[in-house]
């Protein structure tokens, strides 16, 4: 059930909605758009009887959801959701670019890289401080202490920190240390992280899974959104299929198939999208091209001694041709992607 309300509706008769949906023991999001505000309904079993609400002063409609989306979709919020990481944006107007090492080694590689990544203008950092490896003797990340050095990166240089949370704990963790909670692939469908992800007071960056179907990734979004959290960037990062020149294929069009039916804003990631190194940039400004609102890119200062992902990462010189590349592409398309 999704109820709107009249354009005109006070505070007072959207809480008076809330409350009666609260009484019949269900949850109400309210989504305050530019024209109205409109309230998702979750926790109910079956149909919600519309009489509940027809009559209460304010609302325009009550209209029975058919679509397996409540919360994501459209039909609950026109426009399309700004997600706000502090003074920074993602799904506004600036392309957002998150870029940074695959994990934090140490304290001096995650510095050089972040000193690029902030001479570059971008406004976030990225870095695994808990890495979900193939193998169990890989190298998994330094843990807490890779997480403190994140911290004094935003310190030293103010950008917002986006770093895996593989587990619940996870979670109260980057909630200290970070600015945004990135679920990766593989736990795209881990559902009590999700809820976790939910209630946490950060936003959450969703990675698509390794073999989601579109319908899967957005129903994981709804998972984080059931819980309250309406703050999250979905992310394409690449699919499973039989092509053997790249590690994964990167599915472009779930741009496009994400904006027909949500407001969630949607970015890139050519560096776990293709897995090598001479394909990230053709693809990071085919992601812009196609629309995305950000990227996330792996760069190293030294990507042949890299830890993990190294066949991927960006010099420091590649990583800055990329933004100015980006950017140009961004100044193009960017009207038509506001329409
Ligand atoms: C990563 O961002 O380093 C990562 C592990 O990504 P994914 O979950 O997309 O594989
Ligand atoms: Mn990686």
């Amino acid at each position: 059930m999704l109820i709107v309300m009249k354009s005109d509706a006070t505070d007072s008769q959207i809480e008076a909605v809330l409350s009666v949906i609260e009484e019949l023991g269900f949850k109400g999001h309210p989504m305050p758009g530019a024209t109205r505000t409109a309230i998702g309904i979750t926790g109910n079993q079956g149909a919600v009887d519309p009489s509940h609400f027809e009559n209460l002063a304010g609302v325009a409609e009550a209209i029975r959801v058919s679509k397996p989306y409540k919360l994501i979709t459209l039909d609950l919020r026109p426009e399309k959701t700004i997600v706000r990481v502090g003074d920074a944006t993602i799904g506004g107007d600036e392309l957002a670019i998150i870029a940074g090492p695959c994990a934090i080694e140490s304290r001096t590689q995650a510095f050089a890289i972040a000193e690029a990544v902030r001479r570059s203008g971008a406004r976030f950092f990225r870095g695994g401080a808990y890495k979900p490896r193939t193998s169990p003797y890989a190298f998994q990340g330094l843990g807490e202490e890779g997480l403190r050095i994140l911290a004094d990166i935003r310190e030293a240089y103010g950008l917002k920190i986006v770093t895996e949370a593989l587990d619940e704990a996870g979670v109260d963790l980057v909630e200290r240390y970070g600015d945004m909670i990135q679920i990766g692939a593989r736990n795209m469908q881990n559902f009590s992280l999700l809820r976790r992800a939910g209630k946490a007071r950060l936003p959450v960056l969703l990675k698509r899974g390794l073999s989601a179907t579109l319908d899967e990734w957005l129903l994981a979004a709804e998972y984080v959104m059931a819980e309250g959290n309406y703050q999250i960037v979905l992310c394409e990062r690449g699919i499973r299929t039989f092509a053997q020149h790249t590690r994964n294929t990167l599915d472009l069009s779930a741009i496009p198939a994400v904006r027909r039916v949500s407001h969630l804003p949607v970015i890139v990631d050519p560096s776990h999208g293709t897995g090598r190194n001479f394909m990230v940039t053709p693809l990071a400004r085919a992601g812009v091209a196609v629309g995305a609102d950000g990227l996330i890119v792996e760069v190293h200062d030294q990507p042949e001694h890299a830890l993990s992902d190294g066949a991927q990462a960006l010099t420091l010189e590649q990583y800055d041709q990329l933004v100015s590349e980006v950017r140009s592409i961004h100044e193009v398309i960017a009207p038509a992607a506001v329409g």
